[in-house]
């Protein structure tokens, strides 16, 4: 007798080509709120062995785990990963894999986006055009990228494709990260203080979780001053959206740009109000041929898994799970 194809949890997520990917491959498993897996009864919590993962805020962690006696892998949907504990995943022998490099080019692209709409406030002019306010008036002259020197918080695969394309508008750049990379050619800075201190836009593509929660607050954006420009299309909870908020009303910088919330989809009041802000709903990663990359990896990492093969993505800390098994 066949034993069932493995039972795979659908979890805060739903994409066709994951849906038929999984239901091709495996035996689908849903749970009526996918925000809410204490509805998971003990007989089908027992047979689930994979999760196919959104990639939004849930936390799928030691509770959730505790759950699921006999979960192998979670295939999350997206690169950033700070709502798994993969330090825990990993103390349990799960896997844990995400979706790198397919997106990388999208959200550097976006990046690129809001920092141009951003100084040249294109948003707002087309609103202008919009009202009729033309047929009145000329919008009146921006800033400009010109003379501006960028420094990229995060100068990983993200942060790299977004200075290849500072490199290519003629802007200097420059980076700060946990370690200095030596085989890149840009100066690095250890402190982000330090780095905000050194340019006057600063573009955040780090993780979000606890080392980088709030890292860049009020003495960060002094720093940048009043030209100072801030991007993010890293994790909302990198920047201290209070004190961005209170940075923008009073001209301690000029703009900012953000893909990425603290509280996502919650926008704070604060930064709605600021004409200055340049505001995206997370769309990053959001074209139809990246999230379909995306969700071709979710499954195949799954497939790979079940065909007793090494995990195509899995993050750091639970690589080589399966050789060292
Ligand atoms: P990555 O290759 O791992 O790059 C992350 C970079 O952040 C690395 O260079 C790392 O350098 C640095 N970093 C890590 N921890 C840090 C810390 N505590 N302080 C300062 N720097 C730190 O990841 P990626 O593929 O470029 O993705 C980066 C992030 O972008 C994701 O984690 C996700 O949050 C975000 N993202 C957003 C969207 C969107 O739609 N807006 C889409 C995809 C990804 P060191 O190791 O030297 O510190």
């Amino acid at each position: 007798m066949h034993s069932p194809a493995p039972h795979v949890l659908h979890y805060g997520i739903s994409k066709p080509l994951i849906d038929a990917g999984i239901s091709q491959h495996f035996t689908p498993v849903r749970i009526p709120n996918d925000t809410d897996y204490s509805g998971l009864a003990g007989s089908e919590a027992a047979a689930i062995r994979a999760i196919a993962a959104g990639g939004g805020h849930d936390p799928i962690d030691a509770r959730f785990f505790d759950r699921l006696p006999h979960l192998e892998i979670v295939a999350s949907f997206g690169v950033g990963y700070d709502h798994i504990d993969a330090a825990e995943a990993a103390r349990r022998g799960i896997v844990v894999t995400h979706t790198p490099d397919v997106l990388t080019d999208d959200v550097a692209d976006i990046a690129l986006a809001l920092l141009l709409s951003t100084v040249r406030r294109t948003g707002e002019a087309e609103r202008f055009l919009r009202s009729g306010a033309w047929l009145a008036d000329a919008f009146p002259p921006t800033a400009s990228l010109r003379g501006r020197s960028v420094g990229i918080l995060g100068l990983g695969r993200i942060g790299k494709a977004i200075a290849r394309r500072v490199e290519a508008f003629g802007l200097p750049v420059s980076y700060c990260g946990r370690r200095n990379q030596p085989e890149v050619d840009y100066p690095y800075y250890a402190d982000v203080l330090d780095l905000a201190g050194a340019v006057d836009t600063l573009v955040i593509a780090a993780p979000g979780g606890a080392a980088t929660d709030g890292l860049v607050g009020r003495a960060v954006l002094e720093a940048l001053g009043p030209n100072g420009i801030v991007v993010n299309v890293g994790r909302g909870s990198i920047i201290d959206e209070a004190a961005l908020a209170g940075a923008l009303a009073d001209g301690t910088i000029a703009g900012a740009g953000l893909d990425v919330f603290a509280h996502e989809p919650q926008v704070p009041e604060a930064l709605l109000a600021c004409a200055n802000a340049v505001l995206l709903p997370h769309i990053g990663s959001a074209s139809h041929h990246t999230r379909d990359a995306m969700a071709r990896l979710v499954v195949d990492n799954l497939v790979a898994w079940f065909a007793g093969k090494e995990p195509l993505t899995p993050v750091p800390e639970t690589a080589g799970r399966r050789t060292a098994a």
